[in-house]
């Protein structure tokens, strides 16, 4: 029997909701990890002790003054660094083999394509950067020969559907959707809706941007176009049902008629640690699936109408190019504006809606363009 060596990873975002579980993956699996690097953003007191308790070789922190406040109470022989260059040196610059994206939005696109560069696997939660260039993304893991494994509950099902069966075979994916916060709210209801209401999801606890991207739909649509990218499939090959118990985490359907379904309960543990252990499975703390217990699953056909951003989703995925780039940035400045209760809940759509209307999509943009008109796309979703 081979003894399989230890993994050796690294975190960017190890401080938010995927990074600290992933840590949870870790520490139920200690025999199996080395944790090279560890990246987070302004979470001061969580940093420290992650790197005191992991202590990884390279870690990094959002900037300069929080490197300098934190140097102290870190080990001295662990190199520390900060900012862009710091989430770099984490994702790259480490003896690791897998790299576990866990930052928010696509401030994570430069160390993902940095650590697919130096050809590490990557254990992919971030989709805004798959969302916001995943034609580059992807055919530099394709030169270089790098996998990218979905962290992403429903990207996970959808890969481990697809284990074993030939592309050619498949007839399309359904990625399942809670419906967030708001799911049995009707539009005139979500007018007046609070930031606190929204933050409350029915079925997972996770990030607050992703909390309310569920609630937009806006979370569905970024995984639509992430899974484009993760499985190559056209737009008309993937569909989206409403599923309120988040038991099935989503299903493939083949040419005989055949449907493949991922099954469990909401933990996201289980995803993070299935693109840690692949090709394996390891033991679970997640807590067991009783369909006994669970009696009746329901599914629904999603309402393009209630949910405009989903719509838009699609459509800025079907245009390619620079469009999803400019949903991916319009939606990031008008969730943290709505967070900072600037504005209403129904504004974040009519912001990323203004936004694409004035934006003529670019075909296969370089990394220079996706980067200008990312920030294009913010300025006019601030100025508005
Ligand atoms: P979060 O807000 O809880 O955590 C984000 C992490 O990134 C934190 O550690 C934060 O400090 C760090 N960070 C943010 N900006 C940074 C920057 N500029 N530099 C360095 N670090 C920075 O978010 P989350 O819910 O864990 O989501 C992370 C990613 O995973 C998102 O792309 C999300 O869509 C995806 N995802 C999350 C879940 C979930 O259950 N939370 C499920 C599926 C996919
Ligand atoms: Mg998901």
């Amino acid at each position: 029997v081979v003894r399989c060596v230890m993994k050796k990873i690294a975190i960017i975002g190890s401080t938010g909701s995927i990074g600290t579980q992933t840590l949870d993956v870790v520490q139920q699996h200690p025999e199996e990890f080395v944790v090279e690097g560890l990246a987070a953003g302004a979470n001061v007191d969580l940093f420290v002790q992650q790197v005191n308790q992991f202590r990884p070789k390279k870690a990094s922190i959002a900037t300069r003054e929080l490197a300098d406040q934190v140097r102290p109470l870190l080990p001295a022989e662990i190199e520390l660094s900060y900012g862009e260059e710091g989430l770099i040196q984490v994702a790259a610059g480490t003896e690791a083999d897998t790299v576990v994206t866990a930052i928010v939005g696509s401030a994570g696109l430069p160390a993902t394509l940095a650590a697919i560069s130096e050809g590490k696997t990557i254990a992919l939660a971030n989709k805004e950067t798959l969302v916001t260039a995943g034609h580059l993304v992807t055919a530099l893991a394709k030169e270089k020969g790098v996998s990218i494994l979905p962290v992403d509950s429903e990207h996970s099902a959808i890969f481990q559907c697809l284990n074993g069966e030939h592309m050619e075979d498949v007839a399309g994916i359904t990625l399942t959707a809670s419906g967030g916060s708001f799911r049995d709210y009707t539009r005139e209801q979500l007018t007046n809706v609070t930031v606190e209401d929204a933050l409350k999801h029915p079925n997972w606890s996770m990030g607050a941007k992703i909390t309310i991207d569920s609630a937009t739909m806006v979370n569905k649509g970024l995984e639509v176009i992430e899974a484009h990218w993760l499985f190559g499939l056209g737009f008309e090959q993937i569909g989206v049902l409403l599923h309120p118990e988040s038991i099935v985490h989503s299903f493939v359907e083949y040419r005989d008629g055949s449907i493949i379904a991922q099954l469990g309960t909401p933990d996201m543990r289980v995803p993070i640690q299935y693109a840690l252990s692949y090709p394996r499975r390891w033991n679970s703390a997640a807590q067991r699936l009783s369909l006994a217990e669970a009696g009746k699953l329901q599914f629904r056909e999603m309402d393009f109408e209630r949910f405009p951003c989903l719509r838009l989703a699609f459509e800025c995925g079907k245009i390619g190019g620079t469009a999803p780039t400019v949903f991916n940035a319009a939606n990031e400045v008008a969730v943290a504006r709505f967070l900072n209760r600037e504005i209403s809940f129904l504004k974040i759509e009519y912001l990323i809606e203004t936004v694409l209307s004035r934006h003529e999509a670019l075909a296969d943009p370089s990394l220079e363009v996706i980067k200008d008109v990312d920030l294009w796309a913010r300025a006019v979703a601030e100025s508005l």
